[in-house]
Order: structure tokens, then C-alpha cells, then sequence
């Protein structure tokens, strides 16, 4: 049978080095820095929960070249959260902890841009976070390094500058959920498959930017990404 009408091509993230990372599903973690949680009004542990973004919300941005993101519509309060991203190269489900690392393709750093005006109304009507998180360009990200040259990601500091200005500062190490843990939870709810990405939260000092604003977040062993606000 045939198409009625064009597919859309595949969403992809480039690979430092050469090559494209098709992107199946992009799923993000809540509030996993301790201090970010803290900041968002939560404290504890609690159980690691998940939303989505659709896999082309992704804005590839070129090493040494600044990305341009359009301010997305609706918003008065469009805010950074600067994240480590994860490759999924291997699928599977029910994934052990201890197996988690090997179904790492590799690591991108990347930000989850939140509409949180938008996302706030949805959290006090108990609403979806759709329209707060998973609109188009809310994905802005690096290209991809590979774990076979990287080695596995446990520490490490991850920043977001604005403008110069430091606005978050954390590490890898201080994750509520590492990488492992969170491969083991999402795998038990959804099967994971080559092609997903998973955005693992954001350390404290989230914020707005606007319009003219330039981001640039590191992710030490990763590189930098800069985007600019238009
Ligand atoms: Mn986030």
C-alpha cells in the first residue's frame, strides 16, 4: 500500500565525528537534583516520573556554532533547564541496573525548554504538562559523542551560563536517579528501543530567558551548546 500522503523524515541528531541519530522518542525525567526539586517545592526522594516531548521538538545545534530557538508563542515565561542526554542504542525492557550501560548509544548535552507559565496552570489544574514541555524547537541539543569514546558518564559538571552570567551549576554524581536507575524505570513501563532519548533532569537554578538571550550549557566531557534566544 502506499502513503496517502508524504511521511515526514525522521527527526535526527547529528553525531560528532560524522553520522546522523535517528531519534525515535524523546522521554524526559522530573525533578532529579535534589536542589532543583528543592527549588520546584518538592523534597525527598520520591519515585522517579517521566513526560514526553515529541522526537521533532529536537533543535540539532552544530559544535562551535550558535543555535537559533524562536521564542515559542503563549509564553511570558520561557525557561532554561540545562540536561544530560542519553542514547538509547539498544532496546529492551525490564532492564537490570547492572545491564543498563550497554543499551547507551551515547550522550548529547541538551536542554528542556519549559513554557512554565503554561506548565504551572497545567500542574494546579491536573492537567497534562503537553503544552508547558512538549512544544515545537523545545528540545535544543548538541551533537552526540559516542560511549565507546566518552566511557560511561557517572560525574562531572554540568552549567548553564546566560549570556555569560552562570545560572546552573551541578553534577552528574548528584542525580537522584542515575542514568542506570532511570533506564531500569522507564524499561519497565515502555519498551525501549534504538532511536530514544532520555533528557535526565535538570539541576537548581532554572529561569527565564527572553528574546536576544544567548545559552550556553556544558556538560564536562561532553562539550558545549549554545542557542540563541529569537
Ligand atoms: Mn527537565
Amino acid at each position: 500500500m502506499s502513503l496517502v500522503i508524504p511521511a515526514a523524515p525522521p527527526a535526527c541528531v547529528p553525531v560528532q565525528g560524522g553520522g546522523l541519530f535517528p531519534v525515535r522518542r524523546i522521554y524526559c525525567v522530573g525533578r532529579n537534583y535534589a536542589e532543583h526539586a528543592q527549588e520546584m517545592g518538592f523534597t525527598g526522594r520520591e519515585p522517579p516520573f517521566f513526560f514526553m516531548k515529541p522526537a521533532d521538538a529536537v533543535l540539532p545545534v552544530a559544535d562551535g556554532s550558535v543555535g537559533t530557538m524562536h521564542y515559542p508563542p503563549q509564553t511570558a515565561n520561557l525557561h532554561h533547564e540545562i540536561e544530560l542526554v542519553v542514547a538509547i542504542g539498544t532496546g529492551g525492557r525490564d532492564i537490570a541496573v547492572a545491564d543498563a550501560a550497554r543499551h547507551i548509544w551515547g550522550y548529547a548535552v541538551g536542554l528542556d525548554m519549559t513554557r512554565r507559565d503554561l506548565q504551572n496552570d497545567m500542574k494546579k489544574q491536573g492537567r497534562p504538562w503537553c503544552i508547558g514541555k512538549a512544544f515545537d524547537e523545545s528540545a535544543p541539543i548538541a551533537p552526540l559523542r559516542p560511549i565507546a569514546s566518552t566511557g560511561e558518564l557517572l560525574r562531572g559538571a554540568i552549567t548553564l551560563s546566560v549570556n555569560g552570567q552562570l545560572r546552573q551549576k551541578g553534577d552528574l554524581s548528584e542525580l537522584i536517579w542515575n542514568v542506570a536507575e532511570t533506564i531500569a524505570t522507564l524499561s519497565a513501563a515502555w519498551t525501549l528501543q534504538p532511536g530514544d532519548l532520555i533528557f535526565t533532569g535538570t539541576p537548581a537554578g532554572v529561569g527565564a530567558v527572553v528574546r536576544g538571550d544567548v545559552m550556553e550549557g556544558s556538560i564536562e566531557g561532553l562539550g558545549t551548546l549554545r542557542v540563541k534566544v529569537e
